[in-house]
């Protein structure tokens, strides 16, 4: 599965580093919000005061990160790294925060994961610059106050509805990123291949775009297996001919589907009539536990327009027969 997962795999966020745009103007897409952060972090700056906090939400692999190290980076301050599952407790938070200096940028991966007890210790650090810490246990435990330097807090959530609304009510500024249009792919392809110095021509770059789920994470996996195919098995130069060569050795189709998402489709419409059918059902049929059809493959099957939840069971539209190469039934379920 992990040439279309949009999380990290494995060590790749190492990889990624040398490919992480540095400043707003080399982040590619993402217009609204660019320019709305703009402005907040040059209003900061002519005012010499930190940020207000910032909330990024959105699916995996669309920049959240990426957009935390900008923030940092364009005011020219140190960005500390932690996430929500790291916190355990309030003591995990307010041992990160009692080590923060004065505009620090504090970015909170997965904030929607955190402890409950450091949430409450959150709110206050966010809007009073301060915590109580408590020491002891029982009746003689004590709250020592603790003043903290004013510092930007950055919280990236998959889905801004799942923080408590306290939380989200402290930030002062939240942008939600939006999967990437192809040509925005495309353009962080040709930047990524010209820093991996990987030529891809306009159609290899296209090529790879369709395939990349609207996710720019995705878009420089597959690039690096462009370029291995391009270097071992061409000219090095990624083509058209080149990148769909490469693409089908790794089954990721066209449509960016890889085997398991075709599998389900296949089994819906050739096993039984393009539905309903139940996820249980659809599950053995595909030889896979319920979790991961529902999870993992039907997500993206939905946002593409190939599959529909209904009350009755899963269906297929008509867009799948097409893409599996069949003729749709006569009266199709949708
Ligand atoms: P997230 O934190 O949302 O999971 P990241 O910020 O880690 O995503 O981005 C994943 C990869 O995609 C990084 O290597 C980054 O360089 C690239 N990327 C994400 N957004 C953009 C963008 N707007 N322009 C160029 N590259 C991007």
């Amino acid at each position: 599965r992990a040439l279309v997962d949009a999380e990290a795999v494995g060590d790749e966020r190492a990889v990624e580093a040398a490919l992480r745009p540095r400043t707003l103007d080399e982040l590619v897409g993402q217009e609204r919000v660019r320019e709305q952060l703009s402005l907040m972090l040059h209003a900061a700056r002519r005012r010499g005061r930190t940020p207000d906090h910032v909330l990024l939400s959105g699916p995996p692999g669309l920049g959240k990160t990426t957009l935390a190290m900008i923030i940092a980076a364009e005011m020219t301050v140190p960005l500390r790294l932690t996430s929500g599952p790291a916190i355990t407790h309030a003591g995990d938070l307010a041992a990160i925060l009692s080590g923060l200096n004065e505009g620090d940028v504090l970015f909170v991966d997965e904030i929607h994961r955190m402890a409950r007890p450091a949430e409450e210790m959150l709110y206050m650090a966010m809007e009073d610059f301060r915590v109580d810490v408590v020491v002891g246990k029982g009746p003689g435990a004590t709250a020592i106050p603790l003043e903290l330097p004013p510092f930007t807090l950055v919280g990236a959530t998959t889905r801004a509805g799942l923080l408590p609304g306290p939380l989200r009510d402290r930030f002062g500024f939240t942008a939600h990123l939006e999967f990437y249009e192809p040509v925005e792919l495309e353009r962080i392809i040709r930047r990524s291949a010209g820093l991996l110095e990987a030529p891809v021509d306009d159609e290899g770059c296209a090529e790879i775009a369709s395939r990349s789920r609207g996710t720019p994470r995705i878009a420089n996996r597959l690039l690096r297996r462009v370029r291995d195919y391009a270097q071992v098995r061409a000219d090095g130069t990624g083509t058209r001919a080149v990148a769909r060569a490469a693409l089908d050795l790794y089954e990721v189709d066209r449509s960016g589907l890889d085997r398991l998402d075709r599998a389900v489709l296949d089994a819906l419409c050739r096993r039984f009539g393009g539905g309903p059918v139940g996820l249980s059902t659809l599950a053995v049929a595909v030889g896979e536990e319920r979790e991961t059809v529902e999870e993992v493959a039907e997500p993206f099957l939905v946002r593409s327009g190939f599959l529909a939840r209904t009350p009755r069971g899963r269906v297929a539209t008509r867009a799948a027969w097409t893409h599996l190469g069949l003729a749709p039934p006569q009266e199709p379920q949708m």
